[in-house]
């Protein structure tokens, strides 16, 4: 299928059912009338006089008009950029460039940024430029500035009189000539070990995986499906938007930016039966929940993915929000992005401990630094096969060689299985601490500093050292009211985990660095740490 096409099929069946609701937007659309406001923002796109293959970035928080960009540019062929909320001027202007937007439908501005001030720094053209016609030095192929709101602003678009074009007679003759083996989308990865890296997907890669991943939490129309995940990375858009229209379910955004307290009040508000999180998400949710309890009854599953998901977190998410079907999911961007998930039925401690078994028309091997395949039971770099498997970085034929080989796409993560096929990420293989000769997997570190009663986050990475190559360190952040020192914590680790896996630097601090998915950071926080030893 097609986007379009799995569009039009939940028309067909679930019409009348809600297809959305934004809470803080104030809106609530059947999916007809959803259908509606995208056939008219397409024939809008069109009448710009982009074609099948243009690039059109989209640069909001979670938003409508997210959603119908999403879905009207797919209606015509055009491959959706998706842009970083968090995004600047510098990397607004790199993103752009990249991959040759010709047109851009930005927010105005969010949170403390103000996107529109960003962009007439970047293009001082738009103050005389005809809305449509924009040329600009620094963003030689931008056109069009499509902007979200009320206002109308020298040299761009009003977003709602785009999207109201009557004439949709010609949507249809141009979706006939799509294939589902076109780039529709051109997704950024997180940005967790470096600089985001642009993957190209087609309608095959997401729409495909976007149903095996909801058929695994048995997600149907009755389902109301909360998405606090941003729309910007595959979490929101493929396995939030398109997961829930694959099955006509009804689909709930809490606001524009991730509020845990906003949050858990649209969930009980609009009786949600699932919702999806990264681990931080979940965490401040359920320190909320401890001083203001909600009613949370009507919710049964959901999904946990993004980074490594701590046990602990996994089992209060059950018993403290109802979530009892929960599933961990693990993928990323260049695949789609999910190739492991576990069934709701799966025991308990496999689904909180492992990443569940990989999902079908998918092959995956575990290889070691040799490149041949390990034993069950052994570690090495995870690498996975199959319809998921982004066509390329876009622009970058060397960085895809070097991740796809042979149609197999190296993940860069380390995993083992079990005899039963469950699979346990143990880290990154850029993450590994190797000291002195010995290997550290900062994922078994965390977990055991995780069981101290007064540790509520803590993340492990090595720092450089003169004598051992690299020594670990462990920023914590204490629970709530309590207070916790640095010695307490390492007379706690000693005698119960390898000497050499105690961490030497111990920083208590308040939270992360993440991005916007709420991923910590490793790579900021060893620059931090280096820094603050001086
Ligand atoms: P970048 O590639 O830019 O450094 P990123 O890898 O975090 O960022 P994503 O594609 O969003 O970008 O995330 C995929 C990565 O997230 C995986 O490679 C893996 O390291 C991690 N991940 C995803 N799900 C899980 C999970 N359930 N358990 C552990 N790690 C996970
Ligand atoms: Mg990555």
């Amino acid at each position: 299928l097609t986007i379009p096409q799995l569009l039009r099929e939940a028309v067909a069946r679930h019409g009348a059912r809600e297809a959305l609701v934004l809470s803080e937007q104030g809106v609530r659309l059947t999916y007809r009338a959803f259908a509606e406001r995208v056939d008219a923002l397409a024939a809008g796109l069109l009448a710009l006089g982009l074609k099948k293959g243009d690039r059109i970035g989209i640069w909001s928080p979670n938003r409508l008009e997210w959603v119908l960009t999403q879905f009207a540019s797919a209606r015509i062929g055009l491959i959706l950029v998706n842009i970083n909320p968090a995004y600047r001027v510098n990397e607004l202007e790199y993103a752009l460039n990249k991959v040759g937007c010709a047109a851009l439908v930005t927010a105005a501005r969010f949170k403390t940024s103000d996107y529109l001030g960003m962009l007439r720094d970047l293009a001082p053209e738009l103050a005389t430029a005809e809305p449509g016609q924009l040329q600009a030095a620094r963003l030689p192929a931008l056109r069009a500035v499509i902007a979200i709101g009320e206002e109308a602003h020298p040299g761009m678009l009003r977003f709602d009189d785009v999207a109201c074009a009557p004439d949709v007679a010609a949507l249809d003759a141009i979706e006939a000539g799509l294939s589902p083996d076109d780039a529709i989308n051109i997704q950024f990865t997180s940005g967790t070990t470096g600089r985001p890296k642009g993957a190209t997907l087609t309608h095959r890669n997401i729409v495909n995986n976007a149903a095996r991943v909801t058929d695994r939490i048995d997600l149907t129309e009755a389902d109301r499906l909360c998405i606090p995940v941003p729309l910007y990375h595959c979490f929101g858009m493929v396995m939030g938007v398109l997961g829930a229209v694959s099955k006509g379910a009804t689909m709930v955004f809490p606001g524009e930016a991730f509020d845990p307290v906003a949050t858990l009040d649209v969930l009980a508000a609009e009786r949600c039966t699932g919702c999806y999180g990264v681990p931080t998400m979940f965490l401040a949710m359920l320190q909320d929940l401890e001083d203001n309890p909600r009613d949370l009854t009507s919710l049964r599953t959901g999904i946990m993915a993004g980074a490594l998901c701590p046990v602990e977190i996994m089992r209060k998410v059950q018993s403290r929000m109802h979530m009892t079907e929960v599933t961990i999911c693990y993928g990323m961007t260049e695949t789609a992005p999910v190739s492991f998930q576990s069934f709701t039925d799966d025991p308990l401690d496999k689904r909180c401990e492992t990443v569940g078994r990989v999902h079908p028309h998918l092959e995956v091997k575990i290889v070691g630094e040799d490149g041949a395949i390990v034993p069950v039971g052994q570690r090495g770099e995870l690498c996975t096969r199959g319809y998921s498997v982004m066509q390329g970085y876009w622009g970058e034929p060397e960085k895809t060689a070097e991740s796809i080989r042979d149609g197999w796409m190296f993940t860069g993560d380390l995993a083992q299985f079990d005899e039963q096929g469950f699979c346990s990420i143990v880290g990154r293989v850029k993450d590994m601490i190797i000291r002195g000769g010995e290997n550290v997997y900062p994922r078994e570190v965390e977990e055991f500093l995780m069981s101290h009663p007064k540790v509520a986050d803590v993340q492990v990475f090595g720092v450089p050292d003169a004598k051992y190559g690299e020594e670990v360190c462990a920023w914590v952040v204490p629970e709530r009211g309590e207070t916790l020192d640095a010695e307490e914590l390492r007379a706690f680790a000693r005698g119960q985990i390898a000497h050499f896996k105690v961490p030497r630097y111990i920083r208590l601090v308040e939270g992360f660095p993440l991005t916007v998915t709420g991923k910590p950071q490793k790579f900021i926080m060893r620059d931090q740490e280096v820094e603050l030893q001086g």
